[in-house]
């Protein structure tokens, strides 16, 4: 069997967004489980969309994300180059081939005669009008330096089908497909033109691309028929939708894989559920690894109907790789994001981050778990009350001079001894121990839920600091 090729084809024309995220990943998927190639292609033919900076964008996005390529632009590879406005020759080459071969021909048609074959709506039916040229006058009206452009010669009737591996059996009408252009009058090839060279050249088996190219198949067979070239297999990829009628897409301003990295998402996390937008694994299992994706992608996973963009969902599954990870790990990740909160420099960042993991599912997520150490002030003395832990103003008032006494005759302050003396207090004094945590809590930080038990917040905000705050609790009382 041969070799399984394939390629990601993106334009340069922005930010790399979820769609195009997950169209580079499924081929990514499919080539590395049949231990193929996987090819980045940068199709930028379409000058009037390119945007400066976005080829760095998409090799920082996939280097970034797991998802490499073998071979591409800035790694190179035996059928470059890689990126189109530089195979300008090999599309004019190959061009006049085709009109040699019958499916293509030269076109002369100004813009004002293109201009009155459009309808009422704006919609342009070419007419054929200059397939009748005799080849003496085409070369004479480019030798007299004619702009022209080069069309698609469809047939005007006659079905073209083909097996799409999602879809299904796919059949166009010729009649509904026009003369598209192949060549521009710069000598730009347009993508309809390109990606069959392209593919073909590149030796792609396997094309997977999004659903808006399912229909425009058929035309892109009758070129590799006319050429002689053997089809690739073709996977068109359901859409991504943002709610039932919205699609996902960079143009209404939808978030990018950049994007959510700076929300605080896990990498991994993106990836991973970016693999569940349209496939469905076999078991239960949705947390994967690039490797796990891998081993377990299917392309009779893929299904038809519209994948719906869920945040949440990405959210948690974000969270749980952030509870699988070590701590070692998530202080790497989490560090930039621990800057932004107003605890920040003021603490021992490890007991911070420490305190925070098992809260946040992204890391934009820390400095709101950890601000209310820097938050504290006056604040509703019925916190104390708390039937559930036995707890009550009364009791603060009895207990808190006692917990202060202990705590400030401490001399090893670290959580596990702060919890032994709490424990051991409450012991002495015959309450629920809960019910002592509860009013150390809320006379510390002045709040009736923190990340973090109340001796752990004890501890990093050390002893002065929470003898202090007793001190002043006290006095509200
Ligand atoms: N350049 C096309 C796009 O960005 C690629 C389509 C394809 O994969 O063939 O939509």
């Amino acid at each position: 069997m041969k070799k399984v090729r394939t390629r990601f084809a993106p334009s340069p024309t922005g930010y790399l967004h979820i769609g195009g995220l997950r169209t580079a990943l499924y081929g990514f998927l499919y080539s590395k489980m049949n231990g193929g190639d996987f090819i980045l292609r940068i199709e930028d033919t379409d000058t009037a969309r390119y945007v400066d900076g976005s080829v760095q964008i998409i090799y920082d996005t996939m280097r970034d994300s797991g998802i490499m390529y073998d071979e591409g632009p800035d790694v190179g590879g035996d059928f470059g180059p890689y990126v189109q406005s530089e195979r300008k020759s090999i599309y004019t080459e190959y061009a006049k081939k085709l009109v040699e071969l019958g499916g293509a021909y030269y076109c002369f048609c100004t813009p004002e005669r293109i201009e009155t074959l459009k309808d009422d709506a704006g919609n342009m039916r070419y007419d054929k009008h200059c397939l009748k040229l005799s080849k003496e006058e085409v070369e004479r009206r480019i030798s007299a330096g004619e702009p022209y452009v080069i069309r698609q010669n469809v047939p005007e009737s006659g079905v073209g089908s083909y097996n799409d591996l999602v879809y299904g059996e796919i059949s166009v009408d010729y009649k509904d497909i026009e003369d598209g252009i192949l060549i521009k009058s710069d000598g730009m090839p347009t993508y309809n033109f390109a990606n069959v060279i392209d593919d073909h050249l590149m030796g792609i088996t396997h094309v997977i691309r999004g659903i808006e190219y399912l229909s425009s198949t058929p035309k892109y067979n009758l070129m590799y028929d006319a050429f002689g070239w053997e089809r690739p297999v073709y996977i068109h990829l359901p859409p991504i939708m943002k709610d039932a009628q919205h699609k996902l897409s960079k143009r209404n301003g939808d978030a990018s894989y950049e994007d959510f990295v700076n929300k605080g998402y896990v990498k991994e996390s993106i990836v991973n559920y970016i693999a569940l937008l349209g496939w469905s694994p076999k078991g239960n299992v949705e947390k994967m690894s690039l490797n796990e994706l891998i081993e377990n992608f299917s392309l009779e996973g893929i299904g038809k109907s519209p994948a719906i963009f869920d945040e949440t969902k990405m959210k948690w599954l974000s969270g749980e790789y952030i509870k699988a990870m070590t701590m070692e790990e998530f202080k790497k990740n989490a560090y930039e994001f621990l800057k932004q909160s107003k605890a920040y420099g003021k603490y021992d960042e490890d007991k911070l981050l420490s305190i925070a993991k098992g809260r946040v599912q992204i890391y934009s997520e820390i400095a709101e778990k950890i601000d209310f150490l820097e938050e504290f002030g006056v604040y509703d003395l019925a916190l104390f009350e708390n039937q559930k832990q036995k707890a009550s103003v009364e009791l603060a008032k009895q207990i808190l001079p006692q917990i202060k006494e202990v705590l400030s005759t401490l001399t090893e302050w670290n959580n596990q001894n702060l919890f032994t003396a709490m424990v051991e207090l409450s012991a002495k004094l015959e309450i629920k121990k809960q019910a002592l945590l509860w009013i150390m809590r809320i006379a510390i930080t002045g709040k009736e839920s923190t990340a973090g038990g109340a001796t752990e917040v004890a501890d990093i905000l050390g002893k002065e600091k929470t003898l202090e705050r007793i001190d002043y609790s006290i006095s509200l009382l």
